[in-house]
């Protein structure tokens, strides 16, 4: 089990990081977004520090985007 670790005005909180209480920022709208990491981690090659996600409504567009450009 992963958590997160933080101190609020000196006490320790820790979280237990599950499917449900994880969330990211669409980098172009920020929009929050729910992130279920054991899909994340088991489909893609990816890592906290530089996985980006993009909303549903910006993935749609660059993917619109992507096809017109080629
Ligand atoms: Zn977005």
């Amino acid at each position: 089990m992963f958590y997160v670790k933080e101190c609020f005005n000196n006490v320790e909180v820790t979280v237990d990081i599950t499917e449900d209480n994880v969330f990211t920022r669409c980098p172009v709208c920020g929009e929050e977004i729910a992130v279920d990491l054991n899909a994340l981690f088991h489909d893609w090659d990816s890592n906290l520090t530089n996985t980006a996600l993009l909303c549903r409504d910006c993935a749609k567009e660059f993917m619109e985007v992507d096809d017109d450009g080629e």
